[in-house]
């Protein structure tokens, strides 16, 4: 998967083919290991936990020539993630009230099983 191509899928909205494919699987097994399956933010706020999602540090979307970059990544658990994107999402909203994205983590990161639940219910509960 090239630069081309991530930032095609983005302008086409499809960033989920991005999450399919094979660079990304191993990529994400790289960052999982480097950081021993650990949670980063957590980490850094004294806790332990196990990260079972990979972040992207600067979002793809703006930042396509860091989809694939190790150093952009990190582990983090699903909760520090729906926080993470809930934060994301607030933000953009507010400089972008327009904007056609719905919900941030619907395109920065691959969605793990709570994290779609947890953005499905938000969405319903702001109608
Ligand atoms: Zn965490
Ligand atoms: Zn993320």
């Amino acid at each position: 998967m090239d630069l081309k191509l991530i930032k095609q899928l983005i302008l086409e909205d499809k960033l989920v083919r991005f999450y399919q494919s094979k660079a990304w699987r191993s990529l994400r097994i790289n960052v999982l290991e480097r950081d021993n399956y650990e949670c980063q933010e957590c980490k850094r706020q004294g806790r332990v936990s196990p990260a079972q999602n990979v972040h992207h540090i600067k979002e793809v979307k703006k930042h396509p020539e860091l989809a694939l970059v190790e150093d952009n990544c990190e582990g983090i658990c699903i909760k520090c993630h729906n926080k993470e994107h809930e934060r994301l999402e607030k933000y953009i909203r507010k400089r972008n009230p327009n904007s056609s994205v719905k919900s941030a983590g619907e395109f920065l990161c691959p969605p793990g099983q709570n994290f779609s639940r947890f953005i499905g219910e938000r969405r319903n509960g702001e109608g």
